[in-house]
Parts: C-alpha cells; structure tokens; sequence
C-alpha cells in the first residue's frame, strides 16, 4: 500500500524542518507522497521537489490560508495549487509582509501583559518565509516566563485571547477565490480548530472541496463525525499530520497518513478545477 500524509510544514513558515530534512524524514517514514503546506507561503515546495527523483518521493504543492470570522479561526489547505503563478506568489507576499507588522503588535500586547519579548529574536526565529505565533510562543518560553505552548497560547496568544491579533483578513470567498484561481483544490483543514459545524456550507458555497477528517489533533470520535459530514456534503477526504518539525515538541511526519488513492482524486478535481476557472 502507498500512503500519503497530505500536511506538513517546513522553515518556510512555523516548522523548523528543512524541506530536506522533511523529505528525508518522510523517506525514513516510507511515505510516497506528501504536501507542503506552508502557511502563506508556497518556497518550500520547489526545494523538496528537487529531491522527489532521488528519494522517490511525489511533493503534493499545496498552502495554508487563514479566514477570520467574529468567532472563529478558519484554515483552509489548497492542494495541487500552481505555486508558480505570479499573481498568486504576489498575493504571499502581501499576506507575508503584513505578517512582520501583526508580530510588532503582538509583542506590544505582550509587554504590556509583563512578558518582555523581542521581536527581533522572533524574526531570527522564523528565518525564510512566514513569520507566525508559534515563533511568537518559542520566543517567549525562551524569555523563562511562561513555562509551555499551552499556556502561551491559552492566556495569551491563542485566537481572540488579549494579545492576539488578526493577519490582514480574508474571506471564505477570497481565500478560496485565490486557490481555485491558480487550479488548487480548497479543503477545510482540522475543522475541529475551526469548531463551528454551522460554517461548512457557507464554505462549500465559496468553493470548499474537501475535508481534512484525519488530523493529529482529531479523536477517533472526532473523524467519524467529520467523515460522515464529508459524506453528507459530498466533499474529498483528506488527512495528514500537520508536522511542524520539532515546532511542536515531537516530529509527527508519518504518524497520520491517507491511501494514496486519495492523491489521485485531489489531482482529479484539480483538473476539473483547472478547466472551469483557469
Ligand atoms: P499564525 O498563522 O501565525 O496565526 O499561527 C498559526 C500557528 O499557531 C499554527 O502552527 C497553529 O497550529 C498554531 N496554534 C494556533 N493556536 C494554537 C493553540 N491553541 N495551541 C497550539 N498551537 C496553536
Ligand atoms: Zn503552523
Ligand atoms: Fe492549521
Ligand atoms: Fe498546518
């Protein structure tokens, strides 16, 4: 059997992996294929594309965009995207650079709650790419103050706690409008995050094409319950780890991972995507 595990990250945004070191972690995994989706960032993929023939490992090219509603963090993963679209790796770059001004604010919060953090050491951090809040999280367990990610994120950082603050924001029409335009195939990523069932035809209606039921993140309640939602509305299923490298305390490459058959109706629909909007 071939698998796939259709979500990870590289240094390109909040993993701290390399897309070789991703690549020769998915090699160790056995893995046939996997996705780069880095947030707001697609210059990871060619990278670990250089290595697909020597390892024998196919690169799925996907990204991670943000939507904010009032009451909810929404992510959505694009795959099979033409990462080298010019309009498309525009579009990166605005979301990239408001970035860099979003971290400036939240440092600001940040001191003004007693956690003296700079954001120069969180730009060092984050090196190439996007710079995000789990840059933001190292940087303040460094400063000795806060002793884990889960209470960073759960006072501070964490959607709609005192010292968060929105990227530019996005719609579902836009979010789903920019990777539908460069032929990608637009799926809801761990909507247990999002956690508000009731967005998903709103979704589906902006473009929404899949559903990322296997998660590290999703009990095995929690699969069933978003399997039976993508039965109910017809959409894709996908699955995979979201490894971060070790950003998120352990590697988690490999440890959920689809039939490879799954690749295979993504490309599909990205084909059909291709002819109805490119
Ligand atoms: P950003 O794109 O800058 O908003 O940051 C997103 C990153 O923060 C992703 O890697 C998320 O997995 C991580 N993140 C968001 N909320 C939490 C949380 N409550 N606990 C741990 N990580 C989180
Ligand atoms: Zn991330
Ligand atoms: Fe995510
Ligand atoms: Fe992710």
């Amino acid at each position: 059997m071939k698998y796939a595990d259709l979500h990870i990250h590289t240094y390109y945004s909040d993993s701290t992996f390399s897309p070789e070191e991703v690549m020769a972690a998915a090699h160790k995994k056995g893995l046939a294929a996997i996705a780069i989706c880095d947030h707001d960032c697609v210059d990871g993929i060619g990278p670990s594309e250089e290595l697909t023939s020597s390892l024998g490992i196919e690169v799925i090219p996907g990204v991670e965009l943000t939507i904010e509603k009032e009451d909810a963090e929404i992510h959505i993963l694009g795959y099979c995207i033409d990462w080298k679209d010019e309009e498309f790796r525009k579009k990166m770059k605005i979301l990239q650079d408001a970035r860099v001004e979003r971290i400036h604010r939240m440092v600001e919060k940040l001191e003004a709650e007693g956690i003296p953090v700079k954001a120069d050491e969180i730009f060092k951090l984050a090196g190439k790419g996007t710079v995000g809040r789990l840059h933001v999280a190292r940087a303040v367990l460094n400063t000795g103050k806060i002793k884990n990610f889960k209470e960073i994120f759960g006072r501070y950082i964490g959607f709609l706690k005192p010292c968060y603050v929105s990227n530019v924001r996005f719609t579902p029409k836009e979010a789903m409008g920019a990777i539908l335009k460069v032929g990608g195939v637009p799926v809801l990523a761990h909507p247990q995050t999002m956690g508000k069932d009731e967005y998903i035809p709103e979704l589906i209606e902006c473009g929404l094409r899949g559903i990322e039921v296997y998660h590290t993140d999703h009990k095995q309640s929690q699969e069933e319950h978003y399997k039976e939602i993508a039965e109910r509305y017809g959409l894709l299923v996908t699955g995979g780890s979201d490894c971060h490298g070790m950003g998120k305390g352990r590697v988690l490459i490999g440890t959920v991972r689809v039939p490879y058959e799954l690749v295979e109706k993504l490309k599909e629909e990205s084909a059909k995507i291709s002819d109805e909007y490119r």
